[in-house]
């Protein structure tokens, strides 16, 4: 990689530069330009008394090591661990709590965590609670009462409600707590969760860093070695190491991450705007649509609204009508493609999380959730006011 390492009187190169430069395999002996996919199970040995560095692919593989390496670079971290999907990644961190241990999570979460640690950690023998971790009064009163793990998300997805990341940090600090953040709907790009004080930052790479809905993995990256090796240790014990096709696809996602992220945000703002014009729509829910303290805190760790936004109709037929009519706009679950998405939560994503706990966490059945693609951005802006149009005309004949 002689090529990308900076002569010493230039700056160093940005992230987005090391994403592209530095995505093939040094070690290569044909320097191919896209890194050369190690599609093998096992590696042979020079010697039955010797290894080479590599035996098993579950153990490691380097197509592996080279997008874990990217990953780490992503994240500012020392480590980072390729998985099988973001839930194998969230399942790893459970691990870290040992039975009769404790664990908090945030009281808004993606509807796979919550089914995780509801159903198959607390079964298990870990006091699972969960707390609003934006009341910093309710998150410090539970420390209090001890903890092995805290883990959240900051915006929550879908409510967009945010923790102050860096206090959390310092609460978690003073009772020996670690610190777990889902930063899957920001992406590092935006958010820093290990420079904001976090232990452990945690992504679906199935989300933004894969990008094109072709690849499912999950990430986790930590500055501390002793925590790499328990997670490193647990990934190959259970078998949940992203398989050598994926982490090659993912590597290339990883190079044009920058690239995306920058157009779906663009399309993203000219959506908030079009969607604030519409009279059907209550509630929009975005970063860049916060009110004040939440935005201020949200400004201060994170460098971006995002491109996921959510508001209510005011019915779920209503809901799904406008839905019906939209032509840019796939209805799926998940976010962060380079495809427009839209979907219905309550429905769809958070299908999981049983009714009554929706309602207690206040999830309106007809919240519409969108994820903005890379299109063309007036396509989108067209799109959504021509779905709104032909519900007024429908309307009004009606009425
Ligand atoms: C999708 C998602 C996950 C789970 O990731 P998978 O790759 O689907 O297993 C976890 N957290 C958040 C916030 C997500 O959006």
């Amino acid at each position: 990689m002689s090529s990308t390492h900076p002569h010493p009187d230039q700056p160093p190169l940005d992230l987005g530069t090391r994403l592209i430069r530095n995505g093939s395999d040094p070690l290569d002996p044909h320097a191919a330009a896209a890194p050369p996919l190690y599609q093998t199970a096992t590696f042979h040995q020079p010697d039955p008394l010797h290894n080479g560095p590599y035996d098993y692919t579950r153990s490691g593989n380097p197509t592996r090591d080279l997008v874990q390496q990217q990953l780490a670079q992503l994240d500012g971290a020392q480590h980072s661990l390729a998985f099988t999907t973001g839930m194998a990644a969230l399942t790893a961190i459970t691990r870290l709590v040992p039975q009769g241990g404790r664990i908090l999570a945030g009281d808004d979460l993606y509807g796979g965590l919550w089914r995780l640690l509801a159903q198959i950690t607390a079964p298990s023998g870990i006091d699972v609670r969960f707390v609003d971790t934006t009341d910093c009064q309710a998150l410090q009163s539970a420390l209090a009462d001890g903890a092995d793990l805290l883990i959240l998300e900051t915006p929550t997805n879908p409510r967009m409600r945010i923790t102050d990341v860096r206090l959390a940090a310092r609460l978690c600090e003073q009772v020996g707590c670690l610190l777990a953040v889902d930063n899957s709907l920001m992406t590092p790009l935006r958010q820093q969760p290990l420079a904001l004080g976090a232990h452990i930052t945690m992504q679906s790479a199935t989300k933004f860093l894969g990008g094109h809905c072709d690849l499912s993995g999950g990430v986790l990256s930590v500055n501390d070695s002793k925590l790499a090796e328990r997670l490193a240790f647990h990934q190959n014990a259970e078998g949940t190491a992203l398989a050598p096709f994926d982490c090659w696809l993912l590597l290339r996602g990883l190079k044009t991450l920058p690239l995306r992220l920058r157009q779906q945000e663009e399309n993203a703002q000219i959506i908030a705007e079009t969607l604030t014009q519409q009279g059907e729509v209550k509630n929009l829910r975005w970063p860049g649509a916060l009110g004040s303290h939440a935005a201020q805190i949200h400004q201060s760790q994170c460098s971006g609204s995002g491109t996921v936004l959510c508001f209510e109709t005011g019915s779920v037929e209503q809901s799904a009508e406008w839905i019906r009519r939209l032509r840019c706009f796939s209805i799926a679950v998940s976010f962060g493609s380079i495809e427009s998405t839209v979907s219905m939560p309550c429905r769809m994503s958070h299908a999981s999380i049983p009714e009554e706990e929706r309602r207690a966490f206040a999830l309106p059945e007809d919240l519409i959730r969108i994820s903005v693609g890379a299109e063309h951005g007036p396509d989108l802006k067209n799109d959504l006011q021509q779905a709104f149009a032909a519900g007024r005309r429908l309307r009004s004949f009606a009425g």
